[in-house]
């Protein structure tokens, strides 16, 4: 048997059943939420792996791209590396690939920029034309429901990790997500959701 394999099964020894949804699946894969693609230079946390089925596991595949390069949009700022510059491209070329029309409508027009900085109480600066002025829109529906999986998966994630019971099918998880915009950075409030709910 390869390491790999050895791996995987002395990780599912212990964790069986899939935590994802609702706790009669077996478990066949080793799910590490929050995606690693999300950590700078892949460097995510110890200890944050979960057992999924194969479907739980695939589910959220674009979810986690969209989420990666939101998490990474905003946080983006003079400080930012050329590693760190690189690894936003990634999950953005794969967004712009699996969801066209969501990238794409990212992009306000300068029109929308002007009714933003008016809404906001916002004024630019004398040489700044509006399609200079860095404004991009994240509620779209894909990105939205991107964002409710995220919370969900994470929900179920840390309540196996810290309770070492699943969620059950039974239960009804609510979901909101509300953006808030305070001096120039982005907050995301979010609960979560029931995985089941997501269309497929
Ligand atoms: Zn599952």
């Amino acid at each position: 048997m390869g390491d790999k394999k050895r791996r995987k099964q002395a990780f599912l020894a212990p964790h069986p059943v899939c935590c994802f949804c609702g706790g009669s699946t077996p478990a066949s894969t080793e799910d590490h939420v929050p995606a690693r693609g999300i950590f700078d230079a892949r460097q995510w946390p110890e200890g944050y792996s979960f057992p999924a089925c194969e479907p739980c596991n695939g589910l959220t595949r674009h979810d986690e791209k969209i989420v990666a390069m939101l998490a990474r949009l905003l946080n983006f700022d003079d400080n930012t590396t050329e590693l760190q510059n690189f690894e936003t491209r990634r999950p953005m070329d794969a967004v712009r690939q699996a969801f066209p029309g969501a990238f794409r409508a990212m992009r306000l027009r300068p029109n929308e920029v002007g009714s933003f900085l008016k809404r906001t109480g916002r004024s630019r600066d004398g040489y700044e034309t509006l399609g200079d002025i860095p404004v991009i829109s994240i509620g779209q529906p894909d990105f939205m429901q991107a964002l409710r999986s995220f919370a969900t998966k994470l929900f179920c994630a840390l309540h196996y990790k810290h309770t070492g019971r699943i969620v059950p099918a039974s239960d009804v998880i609510i979901t909101k997500s509300n953006v808030q915009v305070f001096d120039g950075k982005i907050f995301l409030q979010m609960s979560c959701a029931w995985l089941a709910t997501r269309p497929s």
